[in-house]
């Protein structure tokens, strides 16, 4: 590598404007932008990232304060309350206008500030979805952020990542970017280094990559030309950072389901009002009434308290790494009947260990040393020295692994550093244990042209050129590299090739759990010479041995397929692994007992077409699926979809998107492709399964507590419906005049409504089946303790009127203490509306903070309403004793009661069903 020798680079071109990189020969565009292929210096990046500030796109536009409290205008409800708040200007009641006002004022501000919190929250998530690079800086390969990019900077591509910044291409093996966002052309564009006339339109600059495309295949090293608002796309500043979020699905439901209560609760009012009127009430006053008794019970807080309880959901989701890109994941994840997947990274650590090396003329080899660091030793299995001769068929094997490799291990002050694939970086670590250090051995060669490793092709190759000679390293699964091998390395040079005994010797292995590579090497000096190498142009090869990689499972993934078992979630593995691993490592974690679990893509695509009843009921049948290609991932995913399942994938890969896409629930790893991020519903940020899994306990959590939302809205609305209907169906004055009817609605559902959505989970949510994915939320069990609850608190308020007007007691005073028993009702029911299943009683308050201080806000607030003469006097209230307050709590209580023995007779019907 060209060393630092370059003195302070001419000021950089201002990048985008017209430079016409494309023009530039690649050395060209380096010593433009005063670059060398070491990267720039720390230095000069600080300097340049003064110039040119952070690379990032002036992004998605945040709501601003105003525009959220415009939205909360925006309902017919506030149109009805400030025609409400005209009528009693005009007729000179100055009063109620003003408390009308202030009702519209506070259900603005509380609005306001969930909506806020559910906007910040969203905003924090897309924080941590920021786009990583690989960075070429002072000769070392580094993992950045992209926002940390300069021009002049260097960057590696490898399929399936999305392009940090405009690139002039200095490399490309196989390179094929999908530009769709900014040509329109859904055709992936293949690229290539030459230099291209100037007047090149932008869609043909095959030697640029611009900042949003991504690599669907191949690899590059690319100079930064423009970042930010410089590049292509930032010019025509649209923003293909981040997609339009849309609203989820059962937001939109909720929308429509308060809708849908609204009508019938403004029928309910209007027949009640045309009763009123019939018994002679002054028409302005059963007006008043109308509108109070139609805010009241109108759930028109539900949207806004789903939003917050979904958004409550995510961040506690991303304290269990996992973030949701789309709302919409929250409620799936709760209804996730199968979760389907990887092997390699998410069901084990992906922390790859060559163990063993296996020779073709039989020598067995042990490796030592864990970890990825080039400390440990190598020697036979079966004790003693390394002899000389096998020495240098061991020292052959980890050359070439070296030379078709894109990892990276290097020591630096103690401490080891590595990049790149696993399996890459444990052959390297593997090299150093053998006194092959990976620097000496590349040094030493002259790269060529590479087939990169891809998972549908299952080998990598790399042709070189070292000691006048050209040469092809090659390392793949077996299968893959025997049709390619004619001979085998032997102690007196090539043998002719044993197939069957390697296979099995690889069989053996897979079947301990090993994963298995095969290294083979090729000579091409009589080829072309391997400038341009491609799978037609590989030469016979020989086989030089296999390495056995040892890839420990995650502690906590057998535990988590445990839990997903108990809450009758199905488990299967999909991998591109050999079938006998991928049965060795599903036996242990508990997701497949025998043999017939496990089904070979081969297998799979001779069991039938797609779509037929056969290939169907052979993915039904099976639990692993191995050497799978990605197609067929997005095959088997589409069976299981189709069969009406409820499905979560992971995947990581390029190839892995359309699996992703095709599922119900796609899920990308963390330390995944960009493309598989970008078409995921929600990300694992720890690769692990068990997030996975406390996922989706926590969106099991989340679709509870929006039912426990739902149930007290709609049950308290009705609540009041029947209390007012009862009165005027007996010929009764009406119970509580309108204004205390939106006091009502304000110091209890506005903010116990929210409080609920903050309800921590119930331990038995992952002890249940997966929710129907067509169950909607007003089922029989809702429908049953809306009515249950209903009738109980109308009816205990109902009583209360009747008693206090048949006792002689003054309407005013009698309203008094109506209004406080139905605001100790409300804040009694909020208890039991924290579960559904569960006792209040057993219920620690200390869960749930925000409850408890809610209802004690309200009391307080309603306190203050009693006593002070300004609220009194807008409420009609009155100061009531402590004896007279303690007999109402006394009264409230039984609803409690009521509602905790209908739980507790429920239960028990239940148990008896499943018993
Ligand atoms: P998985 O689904 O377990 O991640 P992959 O698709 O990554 O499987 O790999 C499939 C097969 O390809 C592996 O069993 C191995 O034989 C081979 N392979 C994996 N990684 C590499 C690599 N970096 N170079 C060459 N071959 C590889
Ligand atoms: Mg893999």
């Amino acid at each position: 590598m060209a060393d630092e020798g370059r003195g302070r680079p001419e000021k950089p071109e201002r990048a985008g404007g017209e430079a016409s990189w494309h023009a530039l020969e690649a050395h060209e565009a380096l010593a433009r932008l005063g670059a060398t292929e070491a990267g720039l210096s720390e230095e000069e990046v600080a300097h340049r990232r003064e110039a040119h500030g952070p690379n990032v796109l002036p992004g998605r536009r945040r709501v601003t304060l105003a525009e959220i409290v415009l939205h909360q205008f925006k309902s017919p409800l506030i149109y009805v309350l400030l025609a409400a708040g005209a009528v009693s200007f005009a007729v000179g009641d100055a009063k109620d206008t003003f408390f009308i006002l202030a009702v519209i004022a506070l259900n603005a501000t509380i609005g306001s500030v969930q909506e806020r919190k559910a906007e910040a929250s969203a905003a924090a998530l897309q924080e941590l979805l920021v786009l990583q690079a690989r960075v070429r800086r002072d000769g070392r390969d580094l993992a950045l952020s992209a926002e940390e990019l300069v021009p002049g900077d260097l960057v590696l591509l490898e399929s399936g990542n999305r392009v940090p910044a405009d690139l002039r291409l200095l490399t490309a093996t196989g390179l094929a970017m999908d530009e769709s966002f900014l040509t329109g052309e859904s055709q992936a564009a293949e690229k290539g280094i030459a230099p291209l006339p100037a007047e090149t339109p932008v869609a043909d600059r095959r030697n640029l990559a611009f900042a949003g495309a991504t690599a669907t295949a191949g690899r590059a090293l690319g100079l930064v030309v423009a970042t930010g608002a410089a590049t292509e796309v930032g010019r025509i500043a649209r923003a293909v950072v981040e997609g339009e979020g849309s609203k989820p699905p059962l937001l939109i439901r909720m929308d429509r389901f308060a809708h849908q209560i609204s009508l019938v609760v403004l029928a309910a009012t209007a027949l009640l009002a045309v009763v009123a009127l019939g018994k002679g009430m002054p028409w302005l006053e059963v007006f008043f009434f109308a509108v109070a008794l139609a805010v009241s019970a109108i759930p028109e807080g539900l949207p806004v308290a789903l939003t917050v309880a979904l958004s409550v959901a995510t961040s506690r989701m991303a304290k269990r790494h996992v973030i949701v890109r789309k709302l919409a994941a929250v409620e799936s994840l709760g209804s996730c009947q199968v979760i389907a997947s990887d092997k390699t990274g998410t069901l084990t650590v992906n922390q790859q260990t060559v163990t063993e090396i296996h020779l073709p003329s039989g020598e067995v080899f042990r490796a030592r040393g864990e970890g990825y660091a080039g400390e440990g030793s190598v020697a036979p299995r079966d004790g003693g020295e390394i002899g000389e001769a096998p020495g240098r068929r061991l020292a052959r094997l980890a050359r070439a692994a070296v030379i078709c490799n894109e990892g990276e291990l290097v020591r630096e002050q103690e401490v080891w550093r590595h990049s790149g694939d696993a399996m890459d970086v444990a052959l390297l670590a593997l090299a150093l244990k053998l006194g092959l250090p990976p620097r000496e051995v590349r040094a030493g060669v002259r790269l060529l042209g590479a087939i990169p490793f891809e998972s549908e092709r299952r080998y990598a190759a790399q042709a070189y050129e070292a000691d006048g000679r050209t040469a092809v390293a090659v390392k793949g699964a077996l299968e893959a590299l025997l049709p390619l091998c004619t001979r085998m390395d032997g102690p007196e040079g090539p043998l002719p090739l044993a197939t069957d005994a390697m296979e099995r010797v690889a069989l053996a292995l897979a079947e301990g759990g090993h994963r298995v590579l095969a290294v083979a090497e090729g000579d091409l000096s009589g080829a072309a010479g391997g400038e341009d190498l491609d799978e037609t142009g590989l030469p016979p090869l020989v086989l030089l041995g296999l390495a056995a990689f040892i890839d420990p499972l995650r502690p906590e993934a057998k535990e988590a397929v445990a839990a997903c078992r108990e809450a009758g979630i199905e488990v299967l593995m999909i991998t591109g692994d050999h079938p006998a691993t991928a049965r060795a490592i599903a036996t242990e974690l508990g997701i497949a007992g025998g043999e017939g679990d496990t089904i070979t893509g081969a297998e799979l695509a001779a069991a039938g077409e797609p779509g037929s009843a056969a290939h169907l009921a052979a993915v039904v049948g099976h639990r692993v699926f191995a050497r799978v290609s990605p197609l067929q991932k997005v095959e088997i995913v589409g069976a299981l979809v189709d069969s009406g399942q409820y499905v979560a994938v992971t995947g990581d890969g390029v190839n892995d998107a359309p699996a992703l896409k095709r599922a119900n629930l796609g899920v990308a790893m963390g330390s995944g492709t960009d493309v598989a991020k970008d078409t995921a519903e929600m990300i694992v940020t720890d690769d692990n399964f068990a997030s996975i899994v406390a996922g989706v306990e926590e969106g099991r959590f989340a679709y509870d507590n929006v039912r426990k939302v739902v149930y007290l809205l709609i049950a308290t609305g009705a609540a009041e419906v029947l209390l007012f209907t009862l009165a005027l169906a007996t010929g009764l004055p009406l119970p509580l005049f309108a204004v205390q009817i939106l006091w009502l609605n304000l110091v209890t559902n506005g903010i116990q409504d929210v409080a609920l959505a903050f309800e921590g989970g119930e331990p038995g949510a992952m002890r249940r089946p997966p929710r129907r994915p067509e169950e909607g939320i007003f089922d029989r069990l809702m429908v049953q303790q809306t009515l249950v609850s209903g009738l109980v608190m109308g009816g205990l308020a109902f009583g209360l009127w009747v008693f206090l007007l048949g006792a002689g007691a003054d309407e005013t005073g009698a309203r008094n203490l109506l209004l406080l028993l139905m605001v100790l009702l409300q804040n009694v029911h909020v208890f039991s509306c924290r579960s559904e299943r569960v006792s209040a009683f057993r219920m620690p308050l200390a869960r749930n903070r925000i409850l408890v201080a809610g209802v004690l806000g309200a009391q307080g607030l309603h306190l203050l309403a009693m006593h002070l003469p300004f609220l009194q006097n807008l409420l009609r209230t009155s100061a009531v004793s402590l004896r007279e307050w303690a007999l109402l709590l006394a009264l409230a209580l039984p609803m409690l009661l009521a509602m905790e023995l209908f739980k507790l007779l429920r239960a028990r019907r239940e148990a008896r069903a499943a018993a």
